[in-house]
């Protein structure tokens, strides 16, 4: 048996379509367009080139990105000082607080400034809490989750009373990624370092989400089968035949896995592109929101 791959680059260029109408229908409607701002603080070669990116999708579907770089050395006053003025600014529906922050930066008092409906990455513990709790909703769904779940719903995935396995436990994917499921009726196991018998969890799992950040680390006979697996792992792996020097994997031997799964996302090409299609949708709400309250 050979999986179904799960396509993420036509699945996020879809969600990208559905936001770039959106918005040219709230320019045509309202004369307005979401605006989203992105704050990088430092130069952390990474964090740049993933702001780039976001700005550049933000070009390409019609949202206004208003970007602001900090110098390294900002003081935690500064940078909250830049949150309370875009929490103010009615030009600004979303805010990106691009992480991680500097070390002598407190992320979580951050965080905890940026407006609650101007939340556009999911974070604030408010929105946190929400997405917990039975019969509440989050404005906004942390986007890397949200990527997942919608990659599972184009593969039109049965979750109500699937047992779900999630690896790993963080607060951007592994535990919205379980309140996520858990709401969508699935029975969730969240396994982490310290569990006791990983396999055992694994053979039972008719969804995995993998997020970990260990490479390969997730073999095809340790796989239900017909599971459908969501690999949102990115890690490099040497390979000498690459420009690179390595190439990136996920945390799920993709090669022996595809012949036990029933559906596979590939990396890269599988998450990874949802993910800022997410946010992108995630500032059209914002938008949206704003004009609610006009
Ligand atoms: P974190 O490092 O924050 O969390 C990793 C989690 O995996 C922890 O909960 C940890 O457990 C658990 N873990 C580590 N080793 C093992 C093990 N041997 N067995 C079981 N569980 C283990 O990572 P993130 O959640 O931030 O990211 C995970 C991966 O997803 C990374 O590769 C990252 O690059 C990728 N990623 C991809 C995104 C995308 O857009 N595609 C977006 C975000 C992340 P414990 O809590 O006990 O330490």
């Amino acid at each position: 048996m050979s999986a179904t791959i799960i396509d993420g680059k036509v699945i996020a260029e879809k969600v990208r379509e559905e936001v770039r109408l959106a918005v040219a229908n709230m320019q045509q409607v309202h004369g307005y367009a979401p605006g989203l701002a992105t704050v990088l603080v430092g130069e952390d070669p990474a964090s740049s080139t993933y702001v780039r990116s976001k700005q550049r999708t933000c070009e390409q579907l019609g949202i206004r990105s208003l970007g602001y770089h900090l110098p390294a050395e900002t003081t935690q006053k500064e940078l909250e000082n830049l949150v309370a003025e875009l929490n103010a600014n009615p030009e600004v529906n979303g805010i990106l607080v691009q992480l991680p922050l500097p070390k002598h930066l407190d992320e979580e008092a951050v965080l905890n400034k940026i407006d609650l409906a101007k939340d556009v990455d999911g974070f604030h513990p408010v929105n946190i809490g929400r997405l917990a709790m039975k019969g509440r909703d989050p404005l906004f769904i942390p986007c890397t989750p949200a990527g997942c779940m919608r990659l599972l719903e184009e593969t039109g995935v049965t979750l109500k009373g699937a047992d779900a396995v999630i690896l790993g436990r963080s607060n951007i994917v592994g535990l919205p990624m379980a309140m996520l499921l858990q709401k969508a009726d699935a029975t969730v196991t969240i396994c982490h370092s310290r569990t006791k018998d990983l396999q055992a969890h694994l053979k039972r799992a008719d969804v995995l989400i993998a997020a970990v950040g260990r490479t390969e680390m997730v073999t095809g006979d340790m796989l239900k089968p017909g599971v459908v697996v969501i690999d949102v792992g990115i890690n490099q792996k040497e390979d000498p035949t690459a420009k690179r020097g390595y190439r990136l994997v996920g945390d799920v031997d993709f090669e022996s896995a595809k012949e036990v799964a029933g559906a596979i996302t590939p990396v890269p090409g599988g998450v990874g592109p949802m993910t800022i299609a997410m946010l992108m949708a995630n500032t059209l709400r914002a938008a949206e929101i704003a004009l609610s309250k006009k």
